[in-house]
């Protein structure tokens, strides 16, 4: 099968487009013919390597992944060959504690689809039964692929973890992104008002049309001081964050009192300074947030399929196009998905 295929890490210059063995399935496995591959960030951190994490290779990249059931293991009782379904993008063990509680997002085993394992930048791929789910509505193998990590990310961030509430004032950073792009209407879905940022006004524009009351170019206004502005000096009740250094303290600063800062990644830096008095004293809140349960994709995929959430998608490349992908998304060229069709 044709796939993208890199065995080091470095640059965009890694990935080649070329030939690599058909996956073979177990019998609690499904094998997927993918019709669409969506990009995140994280494509671009397993490319170029992380401290400490071996990815093996030669690997497949690409985590969200759509495209139609050709061959089901012995076992497989749920899926049938033929059905056009979406994969939920984490793996985990299915037997620990926190994988029985709902929550194999905590699972010590968890991964995801072309993290330590091969993705679905490729023709074929193959997956867990338990992770392939019916494409709800009738939403295209495109939109489909362009949903599942960034619609969890942030309805699981914004849900579970800040547990926003309708009325409350939110910031969300980088309306551009996948998960920005999501948080701003899951956010509106809830009743909240919401105040996006984004590095040009064409971007802002996009984000006012998925429902943003106002916006910040934050590539000529100050973040912090046009929150307290837009909110008359009381802040903002949640900050969903996935920035890091470039934005951290002005995110701090942006909160209201019993305000909650939530974050799900830190693509400018890891590092990011508080003020303990400023924490205690304002009764504010550090939320980690990774991913989510695939009970939780169940819930925001009911909503896609009912057209109360859209997927954004920038563009669809063909697949051998990986690399030219990776070199705009490194730009913060796009603004929400780009799909990949092999
Ligand atoms: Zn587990």
């Amino acid at each position: 099968m044709k796939a993208i295929v890199f065995s080091e890490h470095g640059g965009p210059e890694v990935l080649r487009y070329t030939e690599a063995p058909e996956p073979k399935v177990s019998a609690t496995e499904v094998l997927l013919r993918v019709r669409a591959c969506a990009l995140n960030h994280l494509d671009l951190w397993v490319r170029r390597g992380l401290p400490g994490i071996s990815i093996p290779f030669p690997h497949i990249p690409g985590s969200d992944i759509a495209g139609e059931v050709v061959k089901v293991g012995e076992l497989v009782t749920r899926v049938p060959v033929g059905q056009k379904v979406l994969l939920a993008p984490g793996l985990s063990c299915g037997q620990c504690p926190a994988c029985v509680a709902g929550a194999d997002n905590l699972c010590r085993r968890y991964t995801l689809f072309g993290y330590m394992v091969d993705g679905g930048c490729a023709e074929y791929v193959r997956s867990p039964e338990v992770n392939v789910i019916p494409i709800p509505g009738d939403l295209s193998f495109e939109e489909a692929a362009a949903v599942p990590l960034v619609f969890l990310t942030a309805w699981h961030m914004l849900m579970a973890r800040a547990q926003l509430q309708p009325g409350e004032d939110i910031l969300v950073l980088g309306a551009g992104s996948g998960v920005g792009s999501a948080a701003i209407q899951i956010a509106k879905l809830v009743g909240a008002r919401v105040i996006a940022t984004a590095g040009s006004d064409a971007k802002l524009e996009r984000a006012k049309s998925l429902g943003a009351d106002l916006v910040i170019n934050h590539s000529r206004q100050n973040i912090a001081e046009e929150v307290k502005r837009l909110t008359e000096r009381r802040g903002v009740d949640v900050v969903f964050e996935h920035i890091g250094t470039a934005t951290w303290e002005m995110s701090v600063a942006s909160l209201a009192p019993n305000g909650r800062l939530v974050t799900c990644g830190a693509t400018t830096g890891y590092e990011g300074r508080v003020d303990i008095r400023y924490l205690f004293s304002r009764h504010l809140s550090i939320l980690g947030s990774y991913m989510g349960s695939k009970a939780e994709l169940y819930a925001v995929l009911k909503l896609l399929g009912q057209r109360k959430l859209r997927a954004v998608i920038d563009r669809v490349l063909p697949l051998a196009q990986c690399a030219q992908a990776h070199k705009l998304m490194e730009k913060r060229g796009q603004f929400g998905k780009i799909v990949l069709q092999p």
